[in-house]
């Protein structure tokens, strides 16, 4: 039996947007939820069969049905991203705000991580993306999605927010995709409406107001401070924009929507526009706002200290086995004797990292290992393409039918094209060093 739609909730509903949009709502939230799914712009050979695309999301696809992507080794490979159409708009958002992509750029709240997948496509390399998540286990989630994204501009941290404000790092682009009472995810989630209530609003506005206090002295002065919620009530979304235009620190920075109107609301203050809300029923995809300000001045912030004097560069070893893979990281960093490469580092303030980068090789005696990011990442390595079978055989770590006796050495699998993992061929037997902890299970 299906978790009822709190009544006090269609009152504030219908309060917010009127009766016209709110019923179209409170439809929606009884047809079956949205599937979509956002393409990973370096790895896209293979397309899961759909020919709707998202209309604001040049990589967003939506689905007629919930495939079995566990059964899917792309998915495993980093071809795509499970994500809602409406969370896709933030591309939409940095393509407008255009704020400059060699920067330094936090996701404050980032776990699982698909908005951070966003934000490292907007990047294209460019300047650096901490995504920091303080759920430890919600976190081990984003380290696991953003490895297989496969870029090296990245570094993961595990911090709670008044840990920025202590620090001296300093951030272009905020964003912070914040805790909520989660009325847009009704339709998706059964607790999001069991557990609603408006004690649970208030806790959240207080959560919310403490995170963004936390981050306001991280943003550079004429930063960009992106603002999401995925609850569709005023007190979490307009209210707390009012807040902090009232604290003089911020002016409005929301691009214009309006070639979307069929699609994407505006949350209107008078003339002004201070956000915009995806609706179900009107949008794509479920419920999300999202508000893009501007931080007033235009002093020159004192640069953060870098993490780039703590960093290596490659071991020669790896350099002599790996040789077309060295130009791609300037940058090691080696954690318990594993070595994450990273692009940009002079981009990477110096806080506490949980992950830098992606890693990439571990030396055992007089070996190389390579490690599961270097096959992550795009690099012109040649692969060995498996079928699905195989491919499935090989991401639940058993043992996999080459189609010949292999030279001894080491293997990348792929499967249509897109790159699954390491193999090691030892005259007519093979060693899977697929991760053990993504290990496929079914
Ligand atoms: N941005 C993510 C994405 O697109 O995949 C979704 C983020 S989710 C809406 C909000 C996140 O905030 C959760 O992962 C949660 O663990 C985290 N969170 C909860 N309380 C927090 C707090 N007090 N400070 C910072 N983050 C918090």
């Amino acid at each position: 039996m299906p978790e009822s739609i709190p009544k006090a909730f269609i009152s504030s509903l219908t309060a917010h947007f009127g009766e016209d949009t709110a019923d179209r709502v409170l439809k929606a939230l009884e047809t079956a939820t949205s599937v979509s799914i956002r393409l990973n712009p370096r790895k896209s050979a293979h397309v899961l069969p759909t020919k709707r695309r998202v209309p604001w999301a040049a990589q967003g696809y939506l689905l007629d049905s919930r495939p079995n992507y566990a059964l899917d080794p792309c998915f495993h490979g980093g071809s795509y991203y499970v994500q809602d159409s409406s969370s896709m708009v933030l591309e939409l958002l940095l393509n407008r705000c255009a704020p400059p992509r060699q920067g330094t750029y936090l996701d404050a709240c980032a776990a699982p991580g698909g908005k951070s997948t966003i934000l490292l496509d907007y990047l294209d390399g460019e300047g650096f993306l901490v995504a920091n998540e303080v759920d430890g286990k919600r976190n081990a989630v984003l380290r696991e999605n953003l490895m297989k994204w496969g870029h090296l501009n990245h570094g993961i941290t595990s911090l709670s927010t008044d840990r920025f404000k202590d620090s001296d790092a300093r951030f272009d682009v905020i964003l912070i995709d914040a805790p909520c009472s989660g009325e847009g995810m009704f339709r998706k989630d059964a607790f999001a409406r069991s557990q609603w209530s408006e004690e649970l609003i208030d806790s959240c506005i207080r959560t919310q107001q403490n995170i963004l206090q936390d981050l306001i002295p991280a943003l550079k002065d004429d930063g960009l401070l992106i603002y999401a919620t995925c609850t569709m009530n005023r007190k979490e979304n307009e209210e707390q924009i009012l807040h902090l235009l009232d604290t003089g620190t911020f002016e409005l920075a929301n691009p214009d929507l309006s070639d979307l109107k069929d699609f994407v609301l505006p949350a209107l203050h008078g003339n002004a526009i201070i956000g915009h809300y995806l609706l179900p029923g009107i949008s794509t995809g479920e419920g999300l706002f999202i508000a893009a300000l501007k931080k007033k001045g235009s002093s020159e912030s004192d640069p953060s200290s870098s993490i780039v004097h703590r960093l290596k560069n490659a071991d020669q070893a790896f350099e002599r086995t790996f040789p077309s893979l060295t130009p791609f990281a300037l940058h090691f960093w080696e954690w318990k004797e594993e070595n994450y490469g990273i692009q940009n580092a002079a981009y990477a303030p110096d806080v506490f990292y949980k992950r830098l980068g992606l890693p990439c090789y571990q030396i055992k005696g007089k070996d190389v290992i390579p490690m599961h990011g270097l096959a992550m990442m795009e690099s012109n390595i040649d692969h060995l393409a498996v079928d699905h079978e195989n491919a499935l055989r090989y991401l639940r770590k058993e043992s996999i039918y080459l189609p010949h006796e292999m030279p001894k050495g080491w293997y990348l699998i792929s499967y249509e094209g897109i790159k699954l993992g390491w193999l090691k061929a030892i005259g007519t037997r093979t060693n899977n060093y697929y991760p053990n902890g993504l290990r496929l299970r079914i």
